[in-house]
Parts: C-alpha cells; structure tokens; sequence
C-alpha cells in the first residue's frame, strides 16, 4: 500500500545527517529539534501553537482532555472511521455518539450531527477521512450555534486546505477549536516511527496541553492534575523537519496517482471513484473505489493473486464493534452500512510510477470485465 523504502532512500543521506547530529547531541527528549520543528509547523498551518506528542491517538485523548468534560459528556462522531478516535472517548469516560457519513465524501454527515445533539453533546469530533476536509463551514455553524467543541481528527488529511464561503481559505486541522494529527509512517506526513501533534490558536488551551502531556506538569515537580506522559523524540522531530518542507509535493504526487485511477475508472459503471469535494483540496491518505456489483471481496481476492495490495478501510461500523457497541437503528446508518460492503482502496503514495498504475488499472479492470 506505500513504499517507505524508495521514498527515504531519495532523502537518505540528508536524514541520516540530521538524525547523526541528534545522536552526537544527546538530546534525545526535548531537544531543539522539536521546538524547531514545531515552530516550522505553526508557520506552515498558520496557527499559533503546536504541541507534539507521542502519537495521533494521544493527540486526541489529550485534546478532549484539556476541554474539561465530565463522566457522560457527549461527543458526536463519524460512524465510519478509525477506532482511535472513539477509542478516546471511551478510556475518558465520555459517551460516544455515533453518527452516518456522507456516501460520496465518507465525511460526517452535517444533518445526522444535528438530529444527534442533545443537551449532553459537547463536542464534535469530525474526521478527515482519506485525505478530504469534512465540511467544516457546516460543522463549524453548528457548532457555534450549539456552544460545542470542535476537535478535528486531522490524522489523514495534513496539507489539505478548505476554501469557506467567504473566500477564506484555512488548512485542515486548524478550524476547530483544536485539531490533531499523526506522524505514523504511513500518513502523508510520517516519521520513521510514532509521532503526533496538538493544534491551536488558543493561547489558554496551548498551556494546558502542554501541561496534560507532560504529567499535568505546570511548573516542575508540582502536578495540578493527571496528565500523561507523551512526547515526540527528538529524532522523530528531526525526520519530520526534512519531511516537512517536501509535504505539499508529497501530496501533489498522491493527486497524480489519483488522477490517473480516476481517469481509468471513469467510464465503469460498476466503479465508483472518490468525489472530490467542492470546498476541500484531497490529499489522497487513501484511493478508495466503491464497487458496485457486490464482487468487492472477489476483487481484493483477485488483486492479491496478482501481487496487488487492497484493503478494506474499513469493514466494520464501530457502532457494531464489541468494545464500542451502541444500539441503533440500523436505517440511520445506511451510508456507513452501505460503504463497508463497497469500499477497497488501491495502492496510493509518492513513489508509484506510470507502470505500476497501468498494471493495476488493468487487474482492476480486467477483473470488472470477467464480472459482466
Ligand atoms: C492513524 C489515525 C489515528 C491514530 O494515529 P496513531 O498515530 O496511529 O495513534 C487517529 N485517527 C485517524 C483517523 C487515523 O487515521
């Protein structure tokens, strides 16, 4: 699904640099690096403070801890997502409220976080799922009109940006009244082993994320509160300040790709190809198709006889997973329920070249042909 391997070795000798000084330093934890990598991530995003932490699942619970919520606070969130992000809310104690997608985007769906509100809801945790903004100016309305949170799960959409109806343009991740990000290595921005981060433009909420991942930590040795211990190393910070400036291109080369599956699947009428959104750039984390002859499984089987990697993001809701099971009406979910059978996503990343995307449009299709 990515080729970490090919896209290091084309930045290898200046990482393993940066990586030696770091070594020579000493300073593992805390060191300049990170600061200056987090520095060099406010200037990028355009917002005020960025507090690394150890990993995107971190970066959520410590976010929804710096919002003061009580035992049984609501949170309303995508149905169709990764379990970190309701994960989260359950170790808080917190009640997640899941919610349907929107067929074309697989973002959450506005109108299903409206009927969701009650007088509990207090936050909203909206997902950038594949690489595409929710539709945040929606989101954001409901949001002020409700009094609620807003934490974006940005750990598949760094670099995209989201064009409001005004004309202002903002990055994903930094609409919110905080945003959240992974460095995973396979995300589009990734280091070469854990890492996360923590966005804000509130100078208040800054202090005490900072304070949360350091032991709820404000002055050394005194705990005002429980915290956690999560922390970006130096070497991952240093990584990331050589990945950093090379992301938008990153992202460019991702659109390529999709653009020349978009291309070979446009006239299938059993291939549904992602829809870009009107108001949000796609930085492609994932290429998902949605297939439309129920022969999904057959074609992964198919791809994987023919050395093609194709996975199924993802294949269960989370309202039906044991560890997060809520009871629903399964007519609210049609989307969600409607997508885990269709979904498979193709091989996307910086290093694909012109002949490998012809080998694959042509398995895929030949295998769609075999299917008429
Ligand atoms: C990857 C991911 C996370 C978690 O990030 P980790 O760094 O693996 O903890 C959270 N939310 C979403 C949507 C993700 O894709």
């Amino acid at each position: 699904m990515v080729d970490l391997q090919s896209q290091y070795y084309k930045i290898k000798s200046e990482v393993d640099n940066a990586v030696l000084n770091v070594m020579d330093s000493a300073a593992f934890i805390n060191g300049p690096e990170v600061k200056f990598f987090q520095n060099e991530l406010e200037q990028y995003l355009n917002i005020k403070h960025v507090i690394p932490c150890a990993n995107g699942t971190d970066a959520l619970q410590i976010a929804l801890m710096a919002l003061d919520l009580k035992e049984g606070d609501e949170i309303i969130t995508a149905d169709f997502t990764f379990a970190a992000t309701v994960e989260v809310i359950h170790l808080l104690k917190l009640k997640a409220v899941l919610v349907d997608v929107d067929y074309d985007t697989f973002t959450i769906n506005p109108e299903k976080i409206k009927a969701a509100i009650t007088d509990k809801t207090k936050a909203i945790i909206p997902v950038h799922l594949f690489g595409q903004c929710a539709n945040m100016e929606e989101i954001l309305k409901i949001a002020k009109q409700h009094h609620l949170f807003v934490v974006e799960d940005n750990a598949q959409a760094i670099g995209a940006d989201f064009l409001f109806s005004d004309g202002v343009s903002k990055k994903s991740g930094t609409m919110g009244t905080l945003g959240t990000t992974s460095f995973f290595p396979s995300k589009n921005l990734g280091c070469y082993g854990d890492g996360g981060a923590v966005f804000t433009d509130d100078d208040a909420l800054a202090h005490r994320l900072r304070g949360i991942a350091n032991h709820g930590m404000y002055e050394r040795y005194y705990h005002d509160e429980v915290g956690v211990n999560s922390r970006l190393d130096s070497i991952q910070a240093t990584i990331l300040r050589k990945k950093l400036p090379l992301l938008d291109s990153y992202n460019e080369a991702r659109r390529k790709v999709a653009d020349y599956y978009d291309e070979a699947f446009s006239a299938n009428p059993n291939i549904l190809t992602p829809k870009r959104a009107e108001n949000s750039t796609h930085v492609f984390h994932q290429y998902t198709l949605r297939i439309l002859n129920r022969k999904r499984d057959e074609l992964q089987q198919f791809l994987a006889e023919k050395e093609i990697p194709a996975m199924i993001y993802y294949p269960v809701a989370l309202r039906k997973q044991k560890a997060y099971f809520q009871e629903s009406n399964d007519a609210d979910f049609a989307n969600t329920d409607k997508l885990l059978t269709q979904v498979i996503s193709l091989p996307i990343h910086t290093e694909l070249d012109e002949e490998q995307l012809k080998y694959i449009t042509d398995v895929v299709l030949e295998f769609m042909r075999a299917m008429l």
